[in-house]
């Protein structure tokens, strides 16, 4: 009897054995996939804009002697190049977000600071769409990180607020501490709200992915690379934190960052301004 229910045991243990393993390979061989998708979708992402500038340069050859058709193909030649070079971008931060020995030290960042130069970084942008960007900051949250990173993550939302919002419009960028507030344990919320096309809810589970986009040819024309929201998640991830996101079709949308406030002298709730 004693026999028997040890060579049960010795054969439910290889069976759960053999399952791990089966669920070690299947789970290699989905990353494996969603590796090959993403070097499939790059390469198709950077031969849109590579093979537009070679079919540019050559026609701006053969129209060399007429000076409007010049500025013009030379105009989008530029359009172009920005766009490459924005991929380009997207790819390294994504690269380097997913590869942990490149991390920075992480240090206190104040969210000020970080809604402050986010906004900076887009006023020559909002400025050209004729958009407004104000930006709000209660209190004096900060969080435990890579002050670029989360400067590039406020960024992308400000970025695709201006980009899917007509000229007139207006956005705002509002942070003040969350949760309970007690650093440890608070959050530092971020909010981005535009008055912009806005998004169906149905697709709203989509938005995160790696090149999503709810309408291909407006992200591309405005720039778009399809990587901006995948790279805020995954910096929000880093920083123990999440992105969320509100929307209605037609009104506008809400994105918002929430971190773990740092740990430390609690955050104090005075309201004061940052950026413009
Ligand atoms: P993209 O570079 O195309 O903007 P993102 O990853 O930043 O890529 O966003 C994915 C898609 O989500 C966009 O293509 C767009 O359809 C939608 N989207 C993102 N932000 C907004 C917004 N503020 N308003 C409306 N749609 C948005």
């Amino acid at each position: 009897m004693i026999r028997l229910v040890l060579r049960i045991q010795v054969i439910a243990l290889a069976a759960e054995r053999v399952l791990v393993l089966a669920e070690d390979r299947t789970a290699a061989l989905r990353l494996d996939q969603v590796r090959r998708d993403f070097v499939a979708n790059v390469s198709h992402e950077l031969k849109t804009p590579v093979g537009a500038i070679a079919l540019l340069a050559e026609t701006l050859a053969e129209a060399a002697d007429d000076p409007e058709a010049v500025t013009h193909f030379a105009g989008r030649l530029g359009v172009e190049a920005r766009r490459l070079a924005g991929l380009v971008q997207d790819i390294i931060d994504l690269s380097r977000l997913q590869d942990s020995a490149a991390a920075h030290e992480p240090e206190p960042v104040a969210i000020a600071d970080v809604v402050a130069e986010a906004v900076a970084r887009c006023e020559v942008e909002a400025g050209a769409r004729d958009i407004v960007v104000a930006a709000q900051v209660m209190g004096s949250p900060e969080v435990f990180g890579d002050r670029g990173l989360l400067v590039t993550a406020v960024r992308n939302l400000v970025d695709n607020a201006l980009r899917y919002s007509d000229g007139g419009t207006r956005v705002s960028v509002v942070a003040r501490v969350g949760g309970t507030g007690t650093p440890g344990e608070g959050t530092a919320e971020i909010s981005v709200i535009d008055q912009g096309i806005g998004m169906d809810p149905a697709v709203l589970p989509r938005v995160f992915e790696r090149f999503y986009r709810v309408d291909p040819a407006r992200s591309r024309e405005t720039g778009g690379t399809g990587l901006g929201l995948s790279i805020v998640k995954h910096i929000a991830a880093d920083h123990g934190g999440e992105v969320t996101v509100w929307s209605q079709l037609g009104r506008g949308s809400t994105f918002t960052l929430r971190l773990p406030l740092a740990e430390g002298p609690a955050a104090s709730s005075d309201p004061g301004t940052a950026g413009a």
